[in-house]
């Protein structure tokens, strides 16, 4: 289980997210939906330290950290909950330098410390499961959108995180590439992968969350089971917002 309370982000004086509370059940996918600006990108750069809080909690299974101390202090708990999600970008952010395999190993060798022969096994076995392992010798620059999209993503799954991160995931591609990316987070979601995916694609979190969270100006307005907030939304913002992208 993934839990974050009282959450609060500030950028200088602006105040972006805003006490937010959010639990995410092993196994389940949850939507981060809301309009630009409202701090999706935030909160997941929060989960994975890539952003430090002012204050609140994140506990990731039995590793757990406060915020509003010395982050000096907690520098083994950040390095232990870091370990422990795994991050797919808007932009795929593949490595230009490294072959596609190479891209899946990286983690699993630098930070994870793991042989060569171990690395490689897993990441044939990550890029399999995407459908990328004839691509596996290839740069990155080689491949369409799509396809880096989905290297990216078993990059992110290799030193198998308690989480995967999504931010945007399909947002910088064609309708028709992003279709093989919205395929295998759906095939993920369906094995019980848990993750926290920030989306502007209704039909992709329809298609894949359990659980829905609409965010604006940095605060929480309505979570619930997915059905429920797409077609009987209970709060006014959540129906314009659903309902502009319908
Ligand atoms: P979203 O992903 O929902 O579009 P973001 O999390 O990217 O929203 O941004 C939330 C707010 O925080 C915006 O007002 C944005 O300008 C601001 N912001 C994001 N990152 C930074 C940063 N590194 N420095 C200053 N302000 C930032
Ligand atoms: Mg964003």
């Amino acid at each position: 289980m993934i839990r974050l309370q009282q959450i609060d982000k500030y950028f200088g004086d602006s105040h972006v997210l805003k006490g937010v509370d959010l639990t995410l059940t092993e196994g389940s996918v949850t939507a981060l939906i809301g309009p630009s600006g409202s701090g999706k990108s935030t909160l997941l750069r929060c989960v994975n330290l890539l952003e430090w809080p002012q204050s609140g909690s994140l506990q990731i299974g039995e590793e757990s950290l406060t915020f509003g101390t010395d982050p000096k202090q907690q520098r083994q708990a950040a390095q232990r909950l870091r370990r422990l999600t795994g991050m797919v970008f808007q932009n795929f952010q593949l490595f230009p330098h490294l072959t596609v395999v190479a891209n899946v190993m990286e983690g699993l060798i630098t930070v994870l410390k793991w042989d060569k022969e171990r690395a490689h096994a897993r990441a044939m076995e990550l890029l399999s499961k995407v459908g990328m392992a004839h691509k596996a010798e290839v740069w990155p620059a080689t491949l369409s959108g799509g396809q880096q999209q989905r290297v990216a993503i078993a990059r992110a799954l290799a030193p198998s995180p308690k989480v995967l991160l999504c931010d945007e995931p399909t947002s910088a591609l064609d309708p028709e590439l992003a279709v093989e990316v919205v395929d295998v987070l759906k095939q993920l979601a369906k094995e019980g992968t848990t993750m926290l995916m920030a989306t502007h694609d209704l039909k992709l979190a329809a298609s894949t969350a359990h659980q829905v969270v609409f965010l604006e100006h940095g605060s929480i307005v309505e979570s619930g089971e997915a059905r429920q907030v797409f077609t009987q939304p209970r709060h006014p913002r959540t129906r314009d917002y659903v309902s502009t992208l319908a």
